[in-house]
């Protein structure tokens, strides 16, 4: 039984999306290489998934929480419900979850805007930030920024061996240093993440020695994939996108953060206005698939992620450097490939975005996009705009050429999307 249906999806997919009988034993390969990994992963959906449910039930979620609210959005209860629960399944004080929060750069940007001042002073640990918050940082002097607005900056460099310096990051606090800011998923970065226990680590190392100090983590694509969330280990404030991992898919847009009560009111402030804060802010149709959409999150974390184990199995196989390999450990969702060649990144993309549901038609072009430094390639043809817990792989047009993909609402999907890929690569170059 089983047997036919596997031959079912090959035979469909040799006859109906033309790809090479070689690339088919290749992923059949890799799919049984990775099956030890998968257990795992699907191990770590079962404790999240039951997280998750717990915070509904904690927090008595019922059928009119799912509705929305208009205008000022004066006792919307759903919305605040919502918060409770992220606050509950993330173990923080507060969080803060809204529609008007526009994107993952939005949440992270209030969480430092709102909580440095003047005169103070934000340390990135885990060097370079991602591109999109170096404009918030201002690291060029660009208007708004938080270093136009006064505020000091340091980067620590990664080690050699691409850790965080903890001794660097020891020696560089002083008494202006307010927060430092750490992220978990290696963004463009050619490097390991910081799985919890590596931030547990530094984190600590801030706060045995600088108790005051604030310490932050981006969150981004690391939410549901290990058991353990930052603020269980000693981080203060966290922020995330929906469009990401704690959407699973469903929530339509927004952003999170959760902590501390103190520098949550901060941020929301910064949101609405002074004194508004979090009173205001209408749900329109924000809340019900951004409940469902946390439900489910688990669950569509845990595809995600076996079908970048199975992308890294199988790439490798193909001859191409993988960063994580297929068996070592994760903490987001990101599976870095390495392809050389601006070519082979153009056609990596085409090919995947021949398997998207929408816009499967399209040949996505490069382009400046806002916040980037570099020119970037997308594909993704998904049903949230620029959602990438959907199906997608991106990457700047910069040497050598690292491809990253991710998201993938079922592994069936993902494992089409690197096939395709890889057979429109395949006419560039043989892989
Ligand atoms: C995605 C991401 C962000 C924020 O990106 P948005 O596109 O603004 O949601 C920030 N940091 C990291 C590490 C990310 O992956």
């Amino acid at each position: 039984m089983e047997a036919r249906i596997i031959s079912t999806y090959y035979d469909y997919l040799h006859k109906e999306f033309q790809i090479n009988s070689k690339l088919i034993t290749k992923v059949q390969e890799a799919s049984t290489s990775c099956q030890p990994i998968f257990q795992q992963i699907k191990k770590i959906v079962e404790s999240n998934q039951l997280k998750v449910l717990h915070s509904f039930q904690q927090n008595n979620i019922a059928d009119f929480h799912l509705n929305g609210s208009t205008g000022y959005g004066y006792g919307d209860e759903g919305r605040d419900k919502l918060e409770e629960v992220y606050a509950t399944v993330f173990k923080a004080e507060k969080a803060l979850v809204r529609s008007q929060i526009v994107s993952g750069t939005h949440a992270i940007a209030l969480g430092l805007m709102g909580n440095l001042k003047r005169g103070e002073e934000l340390i990135s640990a885990t060097g370079r930030p991602y591109d999109t918050l170096l404009k918030v940082i201002g690291i060029h002097g660009e208007e708004g920024s938080l270093i136009q607005n006064g505020i000091k900056y340091q980067e620590i460099p990664l080690t050699a061996e691409k850790e965080i310096d903890l001794e660097q990051l020891g020696n560089s606090i002083s008494f202006q240093t307010k927060m430092v800011i750490f992220q978990r998923s290696k963004g463009y970065e050619w490097r390991p993440s910081f799985n919890i226990t590596q931030l547990e680590q530094a984190i600590k190392m801030v706060k045995n020695n600088f108790p005051e100090v604030i310490c932050m983590v981006d969150n981004c694509y690391g939410e549901f994939v290990e058991n353990q969330e930052p603020l269980e280990v000693g981080a203060d404030l966290i922020a995330g996108s929906l469009i990401k991992n704690p959407g699973g898919g469903i929530a339509l847009t927004g952003g999170y953060l959760a902590g501390k009560e103190d520098l949550i009111n901060n941020a929301a402030f910064r949101l609405t206005a002074p004194g508004i804060d979090l009173e205001v802010g209408a749900s329109l149709n924000f809340n019900r698939p951004a409940y469902q959409g946390l439900f489910l999150a688990p669950l569509i974390v845990g595809e995600a992620l076996q079908g970048a184990v199975l992308a890294a199995k199988f790439f490798q196989l193909l001859g191409f450097a993988v960063l994580p390999q297929f068996d070592e450990p994760r903490t987001d969702i990101i599976q870095a490939i390495r392809l050389g060649s601006r070519e082979l990144m153009l056609s990596f993309c085409h090919g995947l975005q021949k398997a998207c549901p929408l816009e499967a038609y399209v040949k996505p072009e490069p382009a400046l996009l806002p916040g980037y430094t570099d020119e970037v390639i997308m594909a993704g043809g998904t049903f949230i705009q620029g959602s990438s817990i959907e199906l997608s792989a991106d990457g700047p047009l910069r040497p050598p050429y690292n491809i990253y993909l991710q998201g993938g609402l079922s592994l069936g999907h993902i494992k089409t999307g690197i096939l395709l890929a890889a057979e429109e690569m395949s006419k560039t170059k043989s892989v």
